[in-house]
């Protein structure tokens, strides 16, 4: 990002679920951070399973009602197959994915723990064993679930900086031992959300990106992704997780600390922002 470029900042909730107050801290810090320059919304419903119209109703009314205004119309993850696919297309093409046909189950007999070694656990969950990677790439991938081969990458180091901890660097053995063959589409919707964010972001000229902690060590998927589709990375912030009062970190099923049970309760906005320690 060259210097003087205008700050684009988004929020990118799932509607699967009540927003929290880890969402608020979210949306209300990127609102913030785009001041003077544009913020954007977006709804990451590419989990049709899970994502509900009543979800995305409330998500708007929440947001509205803590302050927070954004730039219409409101970019929908379901209205970007296309865009997927060909990028997608374009991962096959340079030979970078291949198609994964083993069920959680194969996985886990395959990376059982041996003697002396521990299952290992990626921002993706279990480290894939590869089984898959050894196999005859078929013509066409078909409907199978896709996995990026990481041994395929080019470049020998990535780096992205993050506003809260400075400047990280891995290399490509760190991803291949830490990381592993991260599923870029998952059989059953076709997408992950790891290529769907990336090419959201670059799609809408996204510069800072604010989201909580537990996405930390996604980011290197995050970008690796952009290095090999040859899009930008944003300046990253990933804030501390609210907790609740037992400081376990909150989820979208603890309806009890929703901003709608808030709301209901009596809370004023301004209320919620103290509650978060959030200046006004
Ligand atoms: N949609 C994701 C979520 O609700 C957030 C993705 C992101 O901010 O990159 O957890």
């Amino acid at each position: 990002m060259s210097k003087g470029t205008p700050i684009v900042e988004r929020f990118a909730p799932s509607p699967t679920g009540l927003l929290h107050l880890g969402h608020a801290y979210s949306a209300i810090t990127a609102f913030q951070g785009a001041r003077g320059g544009r913020f954007l919304l977006r709804i990451e419903d590419i989990d049709f399973n899970r994502s509900k119209p009543a979800f995305e109703t409330q998500i708007f009314d929440d947001l509205h009602w803590l302050g927070i205004e954004w730039e219409q119309p409101v970019l929908r993850q379901s209205d970007r197959k296309p865009a997927y696919e060909a990028a997608l297309k374009t991962l096959w093409d340079q030979n970078l994915i291949y198609p994964c046909e083993c069920t959680r189950r194969d996985i886990s007999i395959a990376s059982a723990p041996q003697e002396g070694h521990e299952t290992l656990l990626g921002p993706d969950g279990v480290i894939y064993p590869g089984t898959c990677r050894h196999k005859t790439r078929p013509e066409d991938y078909g409907k199978s679930a896709l996995r990026l081969d990481m041994h395929q990458l080019n470049e020998a180091e990535f780096h992205f900086t993050d506003l809260e901890r400075g400047q990280t660097t891995f290399s490509k053995q760190q991803a291949i031992d830490s990381i592993g063959d991260v599923v870029l589409a998952r059989k059953d919707i076709g997408i992950s959300y790891h290529l769907a964010v990336v090419l959201d972001d670059a799609f809408q000229g996204v510069t800072h990106v604010t989201r909580g902690a537990d996405l930390f060590e996604a980011t290197r998927i995050h970008v690796i992704l952009q290095r090999i589709l040859g899009l930008p990375t944003p300046i990253y912030r990933h804030h501390n997780l609210i907790r609740d009062d037992a400081g376990k970190r909150l989820a979208k099923r603890d309806d009890a600390k929703s901003i709608k049970s808030y709301r209901e309760a009596g809370y004023s906005p301004s209320d919620l922002r103290k509650l978060m320690s959030l200046g006004s």
